[in-house]
Parts: structure tokens; C-alpha cells; sequence
């Protein structure tokens, strides 16, 4: 086996290494080395992208979901999932609550659900692009048609955020019975055709992964060259049937961003929500091992996504007083909060 430490200062060097040795540095992870790539990934973001941690307003437009993945909660068949449709004022609402607190980049998403239409979700993408010019909309709807994707790119939609979950086939299949990887990857290409900037991301540690299927996820975001990047630990959700499982580990998801600063120096990566779930201040950690994008969810308490997706036990906040913290602990890290 190579050097854990030589294999760091490859990945650093030259963006990516070969399979088996992605593997490798996953399972030789330990403190040291750790802290090791964290200041190897702190150094890429400081070079490629300067001193500026932006916060992501999240909205979701619904948890209505056609689709039955075993690990999330708002699968279709989670009976016990309390169910919501925004209205476009609500949207507008959330929006404005967000705009209000000095947010300027927005992602709606929503379950997979054909319960709205297209020519709804371009009207409420280009009203936002009137009321606030410089806002940037991202979308995470879920898998559509050539189409719809560049019906919403021209409403005035910027970004697309689709994760893979899992980029081997039979181990998608275990997750989302419904759907395939090759269709994943199918829209993939179509948010890249259409001119969308692309993001993408994977589950890390969900049942029927592996370190091998690790290092293939790494390779596969290295292939589609995304603008930006979302991974998240497995949360057991309650009313899933993997709730018995164990939950993704989050030091291993920090380890893994900071690979990822250091494959695609120049994305954007996210610190999601979910790190929080499992890690206390886990979206902080993850901005030092990397991490230039702070999601915060504007849902109002009865229509959260956050809530749906881990579990009803997880406590609501108002989102100014996230913001707020979220922009003092960024301040406090050293960077300027956007
Ligand atoms: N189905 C659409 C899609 O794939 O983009 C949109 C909705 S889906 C709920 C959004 C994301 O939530 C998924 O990509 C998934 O990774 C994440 N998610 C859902 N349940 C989760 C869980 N139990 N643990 C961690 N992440 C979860």
C-alpha cells in the first residue's frame, strides 16, 4: 500500500489518482491524516476560489414524491409524511425572507413530481428574476425531460443540482427501486447540454455502498465536471425501510470533500444540512476541509423539507436566526460570509 500522506500530495498534484488508490486513502483515513488534507483542501480554496463561504437558501416546493427510494422520507409510500404544495406567494414569501437577510443564491426543490407543471415553475423562476435581478435560482427537481430542463434554463434558471446517490448500477437499484443510474446520468448530460451549471453529488455511507463504489463516485464526479458538488451522509430515516441501518459516518463525508476540493479544485462544494443532523457543527467543519457553499433551509415549520427527509424529531429554527449564525460562524472561521 502507498504512503497515505504520498497519495494526498498526488491526489493535490495532479487531480485525481487511480481507483484502487481512491480507495486506499479512504480506508487509511485517521486523525493525522485528516488534519493533513483538510489544510491541503483549505489551501485550493483559498488559491481557486479567495476568502468568500456563500450561503444557499434552500426552498422546497413540495415533498410530493412518484418515486419510492428506501432511504428517504418523502418516498411515496411513507404514509406518516405530512404532505405540502407551496403556492407561488409562498414561494415569493420565502424568498423575500431570504433576500431580506442578505441571501442572493436560491435553490428550489422538490420531490419527483409532475404535480407542477412547467409553465408554473418557469413563472416562478422568471417573477423571481423580475422582483430581484440578482438573485441566482438553482433548481433540484429531480428528473425530467430534455425539454422541461431548457424550458426552466430560459426562464432565467442558472444551476441544476442532481445527485447520483450511487454510481454503481446494482447498488442504485438497492437504493432507488424505482429509477436506474444510467437515467441519472442520462439527465446529467441533458443539465450539461442545455447550458444548466451542473451539480451533482452521492450518498456516503448508505447501505449497499462500498469503498470500492466510493472510489467510483469520486471518478464519475471527476468525469461529469460539475460546477458544483453536494454529498451527504446517510441519515436512517424512521419511517424508511432502512431505518434500522447505521448512519453514514460524518468525518468520513468531511474526508471525502476534501478529496473532492481537491479533484475538481474549482467547484463549488457544499455543506449541507444533513452533516448538521449527525455531526454538531458539522456544515463548519466541513467549510475547513473545504466546503465554499453553506445550504439553509428557508422552509417555514410546516412545510420543511429538512424535517421530511431526516425526521420529524429534528427541531425547527427560524431561518434569520441560521442565517445568522451561520454567517457569524463563517466570519469567525476567517472568511467573508456572501
Ligand atoms: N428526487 C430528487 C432528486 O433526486 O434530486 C429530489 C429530492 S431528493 C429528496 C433530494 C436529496 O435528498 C437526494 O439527492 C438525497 O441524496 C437526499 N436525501 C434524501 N433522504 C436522505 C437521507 N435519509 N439521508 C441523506 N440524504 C437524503
Amino acid at each position: 500500500m502507498a504512503n497515505p500522506i504520498a497519495l494526498v500530495t498526488k491526489l493535490a498534484k495532479e487531480g485525481i489518482l487511480d481507483s484502487e488508490s481512491l480507495k486506499e486513502l479512504i480506508e487509511a483515513r485517521n486523525e493525522g491524516l485528516e488534519s493533513f488534507i483538510s489544510v491541503k483542501a483549505r489551501k485550493v480554496l483559498s488559491e481557486k476560489l479567495g476568502n468568500k463561504i456563500t450561503i444557499k437558501g434552500r426552498i422546497s416546493l413540495t415533498n410530493r414524491c412518484k418515486s419510492d427510494c428506501f432511504f428517504c422520507g418523502i418516498r411515496k409510500s411513507n404514509m406518516n409524511c405530512d404532505r405540502y404544495m407551496l403556492t407561488k406567494e409562498q414561494v415569493e414569501e420565502r424568498v423575500k425572507l431570504g433576500y431580506d437577510n442578505g441571501i442572493r443564491r436560491f435553490e428550489l426543490s422538490s420531490g419527483e413530481t409532475d404535480d407542477i407543471a412547467d409553465a408554473d415553475i418557469c413563472n416562478i423562476i422568471s417573477s423571481l428574476k423580475e422582483s430581484y435581478p440578482d438573485i441566482t435560482i438553482e433548481l433540484s427537481l429531480g428528473e425530467k425531460k430534455y425539454s422541461s430542463y431548457l424550458s426552466y434554463f430560459r426562464a432565467g434558471a442558472k444551476g441544476y443540482n442532481l445527485r447520483f446517490e450511487n454510481s454503481d448500477a446494482e447498488g442504485y437499484s438497492r437504493l432507488c427501486p424505482m429509477g436506474s443510474i444510467d437515467n441519472r446520468r442520462i439527465c446529467i448530460a441533458y443539465l450539461k447540454q442545455v447550458g444548466f451549471d451542473m451539480g451533482t453529488g452521492f450518498l456516503v455511507g448508505a447501505p449497499f455502498g462500498s469503498n470500492d463504489i466510493n472510489a467510483g463516485n469520486l471518478l464519475y464526479v471527476k468525469e461529469t465536471e460539475p460546477s458544483c458538488i453536494d454529498i451527504a451522509p446517510f441519515v436512517p430515516h424512521p419511517d424508511t425501510p432502512l431505518a434500522k441501518f447505521k448512519p453514514g459516518k460524518a468525518d468520513k463525508t468531511l474526508f471525502m470533500i476534501a478529496m473532492l476540493r481537491l479533484i475538481c479544485p474549482t467547484a463549488d462544494i457544499v455543506a449541507n444540512e444533513a452533516l448538521d443532523v449527525l455531526l454538531e457543527k458539522g456544515r463548519k467543519k466541513a467549510v475547513t476541509y473545504g466546503a465554499n457553499v453553506v445550504t439553509v433551509s428557508l422552509d417555514s415549520e410546516n412545510a420543511c423539507e429538512v424535517r421530511s427527509l431526516y425526521g420529524k424529531e429534528i427541531p425547527y429554527e427560524e431561518p434569520e436566526k441560521t442565517i445568522a449564525s451561520v454567517r457569524n460562524k463563517i466570519v469567525k472561521l476567517g472568511f467573508e460570509a456572501v
